[in-house]
């Protein structure tokens, strides 16, 4: 299965691995293998890493607390310091290797180390003030995403993922309402 990298930060993109998260969750992410399937899928981050449960599990409690700084941030309310405190010890640790070679970049590392370059991506996006945090227009995604494009347009996280879908809709709607209007209906 392919992940979706459409956030435009991988920290955030780790949390958008939930969805639907104010109706009924979708956790892409169920199992350790999972992590190590979107791990390998992030450009930024290792081909291969290894995960066991507890470093699973802390990746989970990296991501709902960058998920809920996020929000924080969104809602503009200050953050949890518990929050912040996962954040901040994920990123105090040693990030992954990156090497230059004929073949290009080379990125290695062990999970930790994944989680503080995720942890520290997430505080960059967070403490710019700069940065443009939305929330996908498309109600059941509920992906947050920083808008990188000219005048901060940008309405869904992903064309692919939900403008398409939303557009989609919208069409079949009004089509079911003027073939109502023509008695057809
Ligand atoms: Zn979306």
């Amino acid at each position: 299965m392919e992940f979706a990298f459409v956030s435009g930060n991988p920290a955030l993109d780790l949390a958008g691995t939930v969805g639907s998260r104010r109706g009924e969750p979708v956790d892409l992410l169920s199992v350790p293998a999972d992590l190590e399937r979107w791990v390998a899928q992030c450009d930024e981050l290792p081909a291969h890493v290894t995960v066991e449960t507890a470093g699973f599990e802390a990746a989970l409690a990296l991501r709902e607390a960058v998920y809920r700084l996020a929000l924080d941030r969104l809602l503009g309310r200050s953050f949890a310091p518990g929050d912040l405190e996962i954040v901040n010890a994920a990123a105090a640790g040693p990030v992954p290797k990156v090497e230059l070679g004929h073949a290009g970049l080379r990125i290695s590392g062990d999970l930790p180390s994944v989680l503080s370059h995720l942890a520290r991506s997430g505080i960059a996006a967070l403490a710019d003030p700069a940065a443009c945090l939305k929330e996908c227009g498309r109600p059941d995604c509920t992906r947050l995403y920083l808008d990188r494009s000219r005048g901060a347009r940008r309405t869904w996280c992903g064309m692919d993922e939900c403008g398409n879908r939303v557009k989609a809709a919208a069409y079949r709607a009004r089509r079911r309402a003027s073939a109502t209007a023509d008695g057809h209906g």
